[in-house]
Parts: structure tokens; sequence; C-alpha cells
């Protein structure tokens, strides 16, 4: 609701513009093409700026839709409207398999495969009779609605504007939503595949979103035009697409439009100003247009719209960005819960597991069996080879050996969001939160697998009570771990051991059988370190399994059932903890190499009469 004294009229005035008495026909044409490059734009935004996928081809897409409403309607003499669901269907049907084949590729192949696929379409259109080779397709009828053209610039602009406020109000949607934490987990990688995140999945569907928005806007600027040829589809205007995104600012949907705006304007004044300051025969627009470009990179890296943003916020109300701060969600239905293994029953088998790195064996042949309501604790000095273990059990890392069953099934092989699936869901040694997003959307993450809430859906804002009853678990998890007080902050404003939290409250959204910790309580003082042992004492009477990954020994000795020791990748002892603290290879490979994460205590009360493990007890 705030900020609506700025909206209402900002709205008014873009809608009355043409309208507005003095204001310059050039400027109308001016706004359109703003509103046609912003919609390009906006794609990227969500493309490269939050996906993390760089495209320098989306003007291929562009043109898919512009020359099939073209063609359509000039040879086939098809309304302009059917020419848009034409065009929208081949550039969904183009992406998708551009898509699927080079969105495997990594680091700057995807680059490279964008700048390809956006010549050869460029040269597809300037080669093919039926499109009128360079020359193009002209006398492309008006856009009609009812009885009334479209011809005049102000009905165009009235229609570009309203397709890019629906699309800036559907992307915004889509990006604060289940998909939306999706697509903003997209660059972390293995991490949201460990909460059963699809990433394939999602980075085709932003990329198909994306090149829908290319097209659209391509048929907006055919039936504008009345005319196409291939050069603004070509490469240079892929790669002004993606400089308006970058200019713009990736972090918010409003950038993709300040970005266009910015670059728009600048090289209009640069061509008025320029021969008046060096005379005609000089051509110093792209270096002047480079020259700035650097200064805003310097100066403001994320982008425009963030200054804009904090302006905003300077004049009077909160600024708006693509991930609203929110205070604890409202009611909502809960999400139903996995049914636990009787206590007991084995829920891990691990089998002679193996893990090597090159000639390094992390893991050497290690088998174990964790039981429905134990707590396991996994402990040995650093580079023993515990994480690579949990890898190996979770997915993350392939096998070079042996089984994993859980539940009775094999999981080894396995992609980690299958096995999340299943209710094995971990968190990781060294923190992967996404710092800019609340700490309420990192947890819900976590719970990506029990909503089956679509990108269409959350687009439309069709997905509201299901997004609630996901933010309800969220604020519960957080408030069971003792956050409740964070949750509308960035996760990455934190301090280390609060982020560990986190992820354990984002590992507990997914309703687990089992859940591994790796290092829960490291960073963490004496007071949060016994919250948390009583958190996890809770939830094992709860009848969860966990498996614990601890140095601190007092921790690990009070809390654990069961523990396994590791040397070298090899098991060293197994047992209840008292016989562990009593063991001598232990306390020779501890004492051996005692290292700083190696911290002596008294015995605790768990293990009390057994005899500490300290150097004394040696003897
Ligand atoms: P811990 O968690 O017990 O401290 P890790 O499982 O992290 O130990 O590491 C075990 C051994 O495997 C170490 O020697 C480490 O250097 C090595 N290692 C771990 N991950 C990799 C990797 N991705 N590539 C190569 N070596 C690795
Ligand atoms: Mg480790």
């Amino acid at each position: 609701m705030h900020l609506l004294w700025i909206k209402i009229p900002a709205l008014a005035v873009l809608a009355l513009l043409p309208w507005i008495p003095g204001v310059p026909a050039f400027w109308i044409t001016q706004m359109n093409y703003i509103g046609l490059y912003s919609l390009v734009v906006l794609g990227l935004v969500l493309l490269t700026g939050v996906g993390g996928l760089t495209s320098f081809g989306q003007s291929a897409f562009v043109g898919l839709g512009a020359y099939s409403t073209a063609w359509l309607t000039t040879a086939m003499g098809v309304s302009p409207w059917l020419g848009l669901l034409a065009g929208l269907a081949l550039t969904c049907l183009v992406a998708y398999g551009l898509g699927v084949i080079t969105l495997r590729l990594s680091g700057h192949y995807l680059p490279l495969c964008t700048l390809a696929w956006c010549l050869a379409l460029y040269y597809l259109y300037g080669n093919l009779d039926f499109l009128g080779r360079y020359d193009g397709i002209a006398g492309i009828p008006p856009l009609r609605l009812g009885g009334w053209s479209l011809a005049a610039g102000q009905s165009m602009y009235l229609l570009i504007w309203l397709v890019l406020l629906l699309a800036l109000w559907a992307t915004h949607n889509l990006l604060d939503s289940r998909a939306g934490r999706a697509i903003r987990a997209l660059r972390s990688g293995s991490m949201a595949e460990s909460f059963g995140v699809d990433l394939a999945h999602y980075k085709v569907v932003i990329f198909v979103y994306a090149a829908l928005l290319g097209s659209v806007s391509g048929w907006l600027y055919a039936h504008m035009q009345r005319a196409v040829s291939p050069s603004p589809f070509g490469l240079g205007y892929g790669i002004e697409y993606l400089f308006m995104a970058v200019v713009g600012g990736a972090g918010s949907v409003w950038g993709a439009v300040a970005g266009a705006a910015a670059i728009l304007i600048v090289k209009d004044q640069l061509q008025n100003l320029l021969p008046k300051l060096v005379g005609n025969g000089v051509n110093l627009e792209l270096l002047a247009f480079g020259v700035l470009m650097i200064l805003v990179l310097q100066y403001a890296r994320d982008g425009l719209w963030p200054v804009l943003a904090r302006i905003g916020q300077w004049l009077g109300g909160r600024a708006s960005d693509g991930a609203p701060a929110r205070s604890r969600p409202a009611a909502a239905a809960d999400l139903p819960h996995r049914p636990l293994p009787p206590a007991g029953q084995v829920v891990l088998e691990v089998d002679r597991v193996r893990k090597e790195f090159g000639g390094l064996v992390a893991v050497n042949d290690i088998s174990f069996q964790l039981r429905a309501g134990e707590i396991m604790g996994l402990i040995g000095p650093n580079g023993a080879g515990k994480s690579t273990t949990f890898n190996l059990i979770s997915g993350v890392l392939p096998l070079s050996g042996g089984q994993v069953r859980f539940m009775g099934d094999r999981i080894d092989g396995r992609p980690a969001h299958d096995i999340a699936r299943r209710g094995l869901v971990r968190s990781f040694q060294h923190v992967q939160l996404l710092p800019d997003m609340t700490v309420l959307d990192n947890a819900a993450l976590g719970a990506h697998l029990r909503s089956r809430a679509g990108v269409v859906a959350a687009a439309l804002r069709l997905d509201r009570a299901s997004e609630a009853s996901l933010l309800q678990e969220a604020a519960r998890q957080l408030e069971r771990v003792g956050l409740g007080d964070v949750m509308d902050q960035p996760a990455g404003s934190l301090p280390l051991g609060r982020q560990r939290i986190v992820e354990i409250a984002r590992a507990l959204c997914g309703d687990p059988v089992l859940l591994l910790l790796d290092e829960p309580a490291a960073g963490l003082r004496y007071q949060e370190k016994q919250a948390l042992a009583a958190v996890l004492d809770q939830l094992r009477r709860e009848g969860m399994s966990l498996l614990l990954v601890e140095h601190d020994m007092d921790f690990v000795m009070k809390l654990t059932d069961h523990l396994l020791v590791m040397d070298f990748g090899t098991p060293l002892a197994e047992g209840v903890p008292a016989d562990i603290q009593a063991n001598p290879a232990v306390l020779e490979a501890y004492l051996g190499g005692l290292d700083d994460d190696w911290d002596p205590v008294a015995p605790a009360p768990a293990a009390a009469g057994a005899p500490g493990l300290h150097p004394g007890a040696a003897s």
C-alpha cells in the first residue's frame, strides 16, 4: 500500500502522456521504444540478473516474434492476433529446443552459443526468399481491437505500456514465489538441488520465459513499424539488450525499465549533442557511450535501479524491489507431514562407501547403520572425510564404490533432488544461503518439495494459498530454532553461527526423515549451543533421525546415541559415546594430530563414569 501517493499519479501521467498538450510526438515514439526494449530486457533481468545465465541472443527471439506475424499477416492474410499466437508458439518451441541443448553448458560456452544462434537466425532471416531477404517484409497491417485501429503512435503507446506493466507484474510475482526462490537459487548449484529444486528445469523455464517476452516485443514492433528487416534482430541489438539489463540493475524488475530508458535516452542525446560539440566529421558516440558505461559500472555496480530506489526511499517511502520484505506471514493451512518410521527401524545403511579424488582416498570403505529416532555422530580430525561422506550420502558427489540405502531403497547414483524428495535433507559445513534473500525465504526454499505451485500459477498470483502455507511452515521452523526475530532480514546480515541455524531451519522445512548436519554448532556461543542441543533432542524424541558431524566434543558426547570415528577416510572406532571416549585408538588419532578443533572436555553427564577424553584419561 505504501508509495500509493506516488504510484497512482505516476500511472495516470503514464496513461495520459500522449494526450497531454505540448508533449512532442517524438517523445511518444521514444517511450514506445523504451517499452519495447524494456520487455526484452525484463527477460534478461530474470535470465541473467537473477538466474545467472548470460544471453547475447535475445534479439533473435524478438526477430522470431516479428517475422512470424509479419509473414502470416502479409503472405497469409491472417489476423495479427493469430500472428502473435503463432510467434509465441514458434518461439516457445525454438527456445525450448535451444535451451535443452545449450543450458547444460557451463561457463563461457553458454554465452558463446547464444552468440552463435543469434548470428544464425540473423542470416536465416536475411537469406530466406519468402521473408524478403535483407529487404524484409513491408506492408504489415496495423493492429485492430474490435473496430478500433491501433495504427497511431498514441494507441500503440497504450498497448505497449499495458503489455509491459503486465509483464513487470507477472515477473515480480514469479520472483516472489516458490518458483522464484528456486530461480534465485539457480546460481548456488548443488545447494538448491539438495532441497529438491530441479535446476535444469528452472533454467529452461526462465530461458523460455525470457524468449517469450522477446517474442511479444517483436510482435509489437512489427505492427508498430509496419515493416521488418533483419537488422534490428542482429547481434548488435542482442548485446545492447544485455547492456541495458546490466546498467538498469538486475536485482529488480524495474531495473529493466531503468536500463532501457537510460541507454535509449543517453544514446539519443549523444547523437544530438556530440555533432554540435565536435562537428559532424568525427563519430565519437561510441567512445562517449563507452566512457559513460564504465562510469556507471564503476559507481553503481548493481545498476541504476538500486540508486533510484534509494532516492525514492529518501523521498519518503520504502522502495519496492523484486523481493518485498515481510514480517511473520499470515496464518495458513498446515502442510502435510511425512509419516516417520517406528523407532529402531534401520533408516540409513551405508555399505563400504568409497570416494577417491585422483590418488587421494577421501572415504575408504566406510559402513554404518542409522536407526530411526537416533542421533548418530560422525567425528574425526579435519580432513578425515566426514563432509565427503555427507556429500556421498546426499547425492552431491558420485560414489567411487559401495552402496547407500535409505528406507530400504538404494539411493547411491540418484540425483540430489531425488534423495531430498525421499526425506533425506542436509545442512552444509560451508554455509550456503542466498545472502540477499530474507531469512524467511531462505528457509522456505527448504520446503520446495512440499508444494507443487508452478511458474504460471505464480506469475498470475494464483499460488497464494500454497505460498502462505510454505511461508508459515518456514516461519514455524525458524521460530523453533530461535530465529523468529530475524525472519525479514537478509540472511547474509546474520553472524555466521546464526546462518548455520538458518540452514537447520531450512532443512527442517523439508520435513525430513533423516537430517544430516555438518558442524551445526560451529561459531555458536555457549547458550546458543545449549538451545541447539535442546532442539535436536526434541527432534529425536519426535522420531526424526539425525546424523551429525561436530567438533565440539561436549556437544557430541551429551547428545548422540552412537558415534563413528573416522581418520584418513577409514573407520577408527564405533560405539556409544562412553566407549569412544575411552578408546585408545581414538585417543591416539586425536592426540597424535591434535589440532585446533579438538576440544578435550570433562566427561559429559550422559557419559558420567566413563573416563574423560583428555590427555589424563589415556593413562
Ligand atoms: P572433513 O569434513 O572430515 O574435514 P573432508 O571430507 O572435507 O574432511 O575432506 C576429506 C579429504 O578429501 C581431504 O583431504 C580433502 O582435502 C579431500 N577433498 C574433499 N573434497 C575434495 C574435492 N572436491 N576434490 C579433491 N579433494 C577433496
Ligand atoms: Mg568437513
